[in-house]
Parts: C-alpha cells; structure tokens; sequence
C-alpha cells in the first residue's frame, strides 16, 4: 500500500461548479511556517483521513490549502447576510476558502473549509487572517457542541502559520480547517435573490434540497418543502442550544446554515449562572443576540430566508406571500415541541407526563434558577441526585426550590435518563480561557486536556471535577470578542 499524498485526497468541486456565480476561485496564502496545534483524529477517521499523513509536513500543507489534489477548485463563497438586523448586500468569504468537497467512508458528503487561509476579493478592510486564540475556541466549542449531540460544523484541525496578525496586540496567526454539510447560508440565498436571476436562486435552492432535504424533490411544491424543512431543523437547532445553555452570539443571517447546523463560531459561550438575559459579545450592546432572544432571532432570519424563496414559491407574489407566512407559522410549534420533549428529559419524566404539565413546570424551575443565579449546567446534573433520594445538594439550596421539587418528585424522574442527557463537562468559560491564553503562549496541553473532556460530556469520572463546576466567586462577568 502507498502512503497517503494529498494528490490523493479525493476533492470534489460540486458547490464551485453546479453555483460558479457564488464562487470565486481563489488560493490559500502559505503559511511561512507552519505547526499543527490541533488534529481531530476521531473526525479525521470518520472522514476516511489518515491521521499520521495529516501531521506530516504534506498532510499540514494540505490542511492550510498550500497543497491539494489536482480536482480540488478551492473558492471564495459570496453571499450577503443581515448583521445585527441591517442588511450588508456583500460580505462573502473574507478570511475562508471552500476547499470542496470530500465523501466520507459511508458515502456523506462534507464540505472542507478553511478559515484563516489570507484575505479573498470578499476581504472588504480586513487582512484575511485568523489568530490562534479564536481558532482554537472554534475547535474546542464545536466539539463540545458535537458531543452534546447538537448538529454543528467540525473542526478538523487548527495550524499556526507562523506569521504575526495584528489585533490589539501582534498574535500568533493560524488556520482552521472545518467540515460541514455544507456552507448554505441563508445569506447565500440573500446573495442570490439579490442578483435578481431566479435561475440562479432555483439552481442553488435545488442544490440545497439534493444536500439536505432530497425528499423536498418529490414534494408538491419542492421549495416551499425547502424552506418548511429548514423551518423545522433550525426550530429544533435552537431548541437544543437553549437546553444546554449555549449562547451563539452572532446570529447574524449570513451565520444560520441552511443544514441545520451549528456554524461560525465565534463569540459564543455556555451559561454559567443562568440568565435568561445572558450576552458574552462585546459587541453585543442592545443584547440582540442573548441567551432568551434566540429563538425569535432564529424565527426572523427565517422570515428573511422566506422572503428570498418568494419567486420561486409561487408566481403569483400575494399568494408566495401567504404559503410562505404559513409554512413559518409552523416555526413555534416545531420549536415548542423539541423544547419541552428536551426538558421532559432534562428532568427524568416519562414520556406520559403530557406537555401541559411539562411546560409550566420547566419555565418555573428556570425562572427560580434566573432569580437565584444557578449554575444551569451543575444544578440540572445534581438534581438527578434528588431523583435518586439522595441528600440535597449545595446547589440545590434555593429557597421555594423545596416546593417546586415537591411536585416534580411526584411525577416519579427516572435519574438514568436525566445522566444521560443532563451534561457533567461543557467548556467551561474560564477554562476555555485558561487554555486559549497558554495556547497562545505555545504550550498545549491544557486545551488538549480540556478537549478529551468535554469529549465525553455525560460521562462522570473520578478527578476531572475542576471541569464539572463554574467559574470562581469574583471572577467578574465574561466577556467574549468576534472571532478575529
Ligand atoms: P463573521 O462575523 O466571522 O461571521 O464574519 C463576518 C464577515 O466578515 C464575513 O464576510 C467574513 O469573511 C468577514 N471577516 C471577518 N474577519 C475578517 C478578516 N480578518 N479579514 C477579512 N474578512 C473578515
Ligand atoms: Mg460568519
């Protein structure tokens, strides 16, 4: 057997040749000297990648897009996006490059994307780079979003190139290179509807329901089924962010993926003390995008990804107007119902206890957690604890807790399933931090130590407990800044 070469990489161009009017071909910038920081070997495997070839001097070239198969066609994407609620008609890919796209072992397909990789004609006044801090958050966020059983984009592996970013400060630059099903944006769509070619925007809604949604292909009204899918599977995204206390931060259109994937991560973070209010962005000052407004931001991007379908929902406007309002009617009820079978499971009930009586019961216990300031991730684990007949622990000990326990017990939680679905490790903020800033610094071992953690999310094991509790009293309000 030969070793593996990344000319033998097979690279497909499908995005660059079936949508060539959203792609502009373009080179990654080399790397003067590049160091592999991170390696997903787990993600490398189910790609059908050989992890030894990616660490090698060919696989790190590979990785930053300096050496590829001769079928690749590596692109910048275009396409707009409404950012915090006003709309920038050309944003594109400034920083990243789609390098195509690679079919795994059991035949999925999945995009491998640079970011990082040098500035494209989408650049506007940014360099094109990416610092090591951000690309390894993207690393570790994104694999805690994976184990937690969220849909998200991977991330395959973070290079330093070797080359100093200007910031604030001069900082180590590096390279991420991600998988995902694919990179449709609804600002892919934006980009397409505002060229005013409806053959374009039917070429990409088709190329969107062959990747995601082929059964919308044989619907009545295939589109209208597009968007009704990405109704549903963007409902149940949020709903699933939301019950692990995720906070995504730039919810812009241009970053919600058609997929129903998690993607671009990049001011985004895990509640600690639970606050419906929650922000981290600093540049999040009207809390647009806080903890509780996600779903009804989610709910208006996808009036914005209906409002780009109209032509081709319908050639009569009004009447494109009222199936598409109507299919988004659906939006509360499909996330409504992920969210309280979610917390059904988050509290140990059986699938009898009906939703009326979920629904009331979950909004109060986190009303009681906002007023008190609970740590949400610690207080639904040890709760399980209560289920179990055990003594109640420190976390538990909010007053009126005692009553609304009262009535939760006697609806008989099952502990096993709420071990099963309630994490013991997310990526804690201030751990997160401790790892990026000596990371930064050059030493490793904390951010891979933190990753094999967080890997393994409901798996409770002895000696890891600095993972399992929030930041420290006094550590002050986190703060997280756009992922440049
Ligand atoms: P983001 O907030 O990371 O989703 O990025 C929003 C837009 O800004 C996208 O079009 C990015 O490509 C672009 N962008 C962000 N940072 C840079 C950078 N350093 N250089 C060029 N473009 C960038
Ligand atoms: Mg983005």
């Amino acid at each position: 057997m030969t070793a593996p070469t990344a000319a033998s990489i097979a690279l497909e161009g499908r995005f660059a040749r079936e949508l060539p009017e959203l792609a502009v071909p373009w080179r990654a910038e080399e790397p003067p000297a590049p160091q592999l920081l991170a390696l997903n070997e787990p993600l490398a495997t189910d790609l059908g990648l050989d992890a030894d070839f990616l660490r090698c001097a060919d696989g790190i070239a590979f990785l930053t897009g300096a050496a590829l198969p001769d079928t690749a066609t590596p692109v910048a994407q275009a396409y707009s996006g409404h950012q915090f609620g006003a709309f920038s008609p050309r944003l594109g890919d400034g920083r990243a490059l789609l390098l195509g796209e690679l079919t795994d072992p059991s035949g999925t397909l999945h995009d491998l994307h640079l970011k990082g990789s040098g500035p494209t004609p989408f650049a506007r006044a940014g360099d094109g780079r990416a610092v090591v801090g951000p690309m390894l958050r993207e690393f570790v966020i994104s694999e805690a979003t994976h184990a937690l059983r969220i849909p998200t984009t991977r991330s395959l592996a973070v290079v330093a190139t070797g080359r100093g970013v200007q910031r604030e400060s001069l900082l180590p630059g590096a390279v991420l290179a991600r998988t995902a099903s694919s990179h449709l944006r609804v600002g892919s769509f934006q980009f397409a509807a505002a060229t005013g070619d409806r053959e374009l925007l039917r070429r990409l809604a088709d190329h969107a329901i062959d990747r995601h949604y082929p059964d919308a292909a044989s619907a009545e009204h295939p589109h209208l089924a597009l968007f009704e899918a990405v109704v549903a599977a963007q409902a149940k995204l949020v709903a699933q962010w939301m019950l692990v206390g995720f906070v995504h931060g730039v919810m812009n259109t241009d970053n919600m993926a058609i997929s129903g994937e998690t993607i671009d991560f990049g001011p985004c973070a895990f509640v600690d003390a639970f606050d419906h209010a929650a922000v981290f962005s600093s540049i999040d000052h009207q809390g647009r995008y806080a903890y509780g407004n996600q779903p009804v931001i989610a709910e208006w991007n996808l009036a914005r990804f209906a409002e780009t379908l109209l032509p081709l929902i319908d050639d009569d406007a009004d009447r494109a107007v009222e199936r598409a309002t109507e299919a988004l009617g659906e939006y509360r009820a499909h996330y409504s119902a992920a969210w309280i079978s979610g917390m059904r499971m988050k509290l140990g009930l059986a699938a009898t206890v009906t939703d009326e009586a979920v629904a009331p019961l979950a909004t109060e216990l986190l009303n009681l957690l906002h007023e008190n300031r609970v740590d949400f991730t610690s207080f639904f684990r040890a709760l399980a604890g209560v289920a179990r007949g055990g003594d109640r622990p420190a976390v538990l000990e909010v007053e009126a807790l005692g009553e609304w326990a009262g009535r939760w017990l006697a609806l008989s939680p099952d502990a096993g399933v709420m071990d099963r679905v309630n994490p013991v490790y997310i990526p804690r903020n201030h751990l997160v931090e401790e790892a990026l800033a000596v990371a930064t610094a050059g030493e490793m071992r904390p951010f891979d130590a933190l990753v094999e953690v967080i890997r393994r999310p409901f798996d409770e094991r002895p000696g890891l407990e600095r993972y399992a509790v929030g930041a420290p009293d006094g550590s002050g309000p986190y703060m997280t800044f756009c992922g440049t």
